[in-house]
Parts: C-alpha cells; sequence; structure tokens
C-alpha cells in the first residue's frame, strides 16, 4: 500500500481522530485536492476514510485544503488534530487563502451575467460605444472560430444592445431562459439588482 492512505498501524480505527495535520514523512503522498506530490516536510491535512480496505488517512496540502475544503480545515484545528511538535500556520492565514480562491472563482462566471462597469474603459461589443462607469453591462457569449473549433468568448453588451446581439447568428447566449439564467449566474447582486439590470434589458 502506499503512503496515500497511511495504514494504521500504531492505533485500532475507533482511536483515529477524523483528522489529522502533519509534516509530511516522506515526499509519495500525494494531494487528493491538486494531485500533485506532497513533498517531504509539507504540512499534510489527511481525511480519515473508512474504506472496505481498512481505515487511513486521505492527504491534501494544508494549503490545498484550505482553499477547497475549508470546513475541514477548521474543524481540524478545533480538536487541534495536530501532534504538539507540529507548527501549523494561524487558521486566519488559511482563511485568507480560502477567501481569494472564492474570488477567483466567482470572476469566473458562467454566461450571461450582469454587473457594474467598474471602469468607463469597456465597449459595448455590439453598438462599439463605451459603457459608462457604473452603469449595467450584460456578458453574454459568442462563438469564436479557432481553427475547426467554436469556442463560447464572454462580451460585453449594453443592456438596450441584448436584444439585438441575442439575435445574432454568432450569439451562443439563448434567448430562451435568458432571464432565470442571468439571475442565476449574476451571483454578488442582489435581487433587487437583477431586477433593475433586467429591466434595463427589457422585453426580449
Ligand atoms: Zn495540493
Ligand atoms: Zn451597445
Amino acid at each position: 500500500m502506499s503512503e496515500d492512505t497511511t495504514p494504521t498501524e500504531e492505533a485500532a480505527p475507533e482511536e483515529l481522530a477524523p483528522f489529522k495535520i502533519e509534516a509530511a514523512r516522506s515526499s509519495r503522498s500525494k494531494c487528493r485536492t491538486c494531485k500533485r506530490a506532497i513533498e517531504k516536510g509539507k504540512l499534510r491535512l489527511g481525511v480519515l476514510l473508512e474504506g472496505p480496505y481498512g481505515t487511513g488517512y486521505l492527504w491534501h496540502h494544508l494549503t490545498c485544503a484550505a482553499r477547497r475544503r475549508f470546513e475541514d480545515v477548521e474543524e481540524a484545528y478545533e480538536q487541534t488534530c495536530w501532534a504538539p511538535e507540529v507548527e501549523v500556520p494561524p487558521l486566519d492565514e488559511l482563511k485568507k487563502l480560502r477567501e481569494k480562491a472564492e474570488e477567483k472563482k466567482k470572476s469566473k462566471k458562467e454566461i450571461p451575467y450582469a454587473e457594474r462597469a467598474p471602469t468607463g474603459r469597456s465597449k459595448c461589443k455590439h453598438c462599439n460605444e463605451p459603457i459608462a462607469e457604473g452603469g449595467w453591462r450584460i456578458v453574454l457569449g459568442r462563438g469564436v472560430e479557432f481553427g475547426r473549433q467554436v469556442r463560447t468568448s464572454p462580451i460585453n453588451v449594453h443592456p438596450s444592445c441584448v436584444q439585438a446581439e441575442l439575435l445574432a447568428e454568432d450569439c451562443m447566449t439563448e434567448v430562451e431562459g435568458f432571464a432565470e439564467a442571468l439571475s442565476a449566474n449574476s451571483v454578488g447582486l442582489a435581487a433587487g439588482e437583477i431586477e433593475e439590470a433586467l429591466a434595463a434589458v427589457g422585453e426580449l
């Protein structure tokens, strides 16, 4: 058995904590989050797994775990799941990693969505006029050919240009279900704001 699932030679399963933080004892374990090796000495979080072939820990880089399964990290900290000699970073530091990861996730939004233009520098891809700072801009998908493939790339348009753009041949956003999709994808906007954006788009 590889060190990926460390066999429980020193303790009976019922004595194992649900989590364990430790410095990797070798470079042989693999992080279940990023799929890369965990270098010897790097802090790793073990999540106890009870499987048909025994009980053991599945490992993650502590930093990867903070980004992707912060609740587990929090619990491990609450229960102080590490040996006294292990030096763990403050939980706040790990929380910052999580927050950054969440922000990144948010910036990879699904199309279509609405947002306020953060500057006055963006232009509407439909009419080619600038979009005012703080004004609504609607992000739609436009098909762009890459060789023989067509990929959807995000384009900014004025709310008042949405209707015409949706009818364009290379538009990859459907008219049908547009309002629902926009509401679902515009994470970070309050319900009232989404309504406002939809009102600016008008009847489709
Ligand atoms: Zn990792
Ligand atoms: Zn426009």
